[in-house]
């Protein structure tokens, strides 16, 4: 506890030392914890500023906490759980880090009010491993996005890369068909010429004849 507990209104930034020893904890050996006893969380060193989610410090004695034991499967979590989860079935999952699994027990509905925590004879930090399992999966969903992106982009390029490859080939096939028919054509005009030079050269020596 304090000495005097208080209400500041602070800048963002002040120093969180200040803030606290400016309440008079009542001993050195004390913990810190922000945002509320049961949904808080503690603070590991005082050394940081005050920012736009502090909104309550709490100075307790240091008590040396129960050491975490394996789960028994009593049921109490589910039972304390104010949004009918099954906290023992998503601790299972979140442990062994089957995000999916957990979401298909809506650990998306977990408001991490620590109530499950705060029943369990085995003090497992249930909320903890909730909230983990929650960042692991919205990390992998974002990596899974970003990797189908990057999928779709390379085969769509790879697709383009072939077509034009294509419709190059087929362009080059077209221009030397007309080519070809074009030379065909020179081919009979300068037959027809030709003959025509021919005529023109025996009527001309008939008549030299003549
Ligand atoms: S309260 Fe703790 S020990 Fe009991 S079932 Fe839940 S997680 Fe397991
Ligand atoms: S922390 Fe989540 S699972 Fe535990 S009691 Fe609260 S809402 Fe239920």
């Amino acid at each position: 506890g304090v000495e005097s507990p208080n209400n500041y209104e602070v800048r963002l930034g002040a120093s969180f030392e200040h803030i606290v020893s400016m309440s008079k904890p009542n001993t050195h050996q004390h913990t810190i914890r922000m945002g509320g006893m049961m949904m808080g969380v503690d603070v590991k060193t005082t050394s940081v500023p005050i920012c736009k989610i502090t909104n309550c410090i709490f100075v307790n004695k240091l008590e040396t906490k129960p050491s975490t034991q394996e789960c028994i499967r009593c049921g109490q979590c589910n039972q304390a759980c104010p949004v009918d989860l099954l906290p023992q079935q998503l601790y299972w999952y979140a442990k062994s880090e089957d995000t999916d699994k957990a979401m298909d027990y809506n650990l998306a509905d977990c408001i991490e009010c620590r109530c499950c925590d705060y029943v369990c004879p085995s003090h497992i930090p249930l909320a903890e491993y909730f909230s983990f399992a929650k960042a692991l999966h919205r990390k992998t969903t974002e990596d899974q996005y970003r990797t189908d992106i990057a999928r779709e982009r390379f085969e769509f390029r790879e697709y383009r890369l072939e077509r034009n490859k294509q419709e190059r080939t087929e362009m080059m096939a077209a221009k030397k068909e007309e080519l070809k028919k074009k030379m065909a054509n020179d081919k009979v005009q300068k037959d027809k010429i030709a003959a025509a030079m021919a005529r023109v050269k025996k009527t001309k020596k008939a008549n030299d004849d003549a």
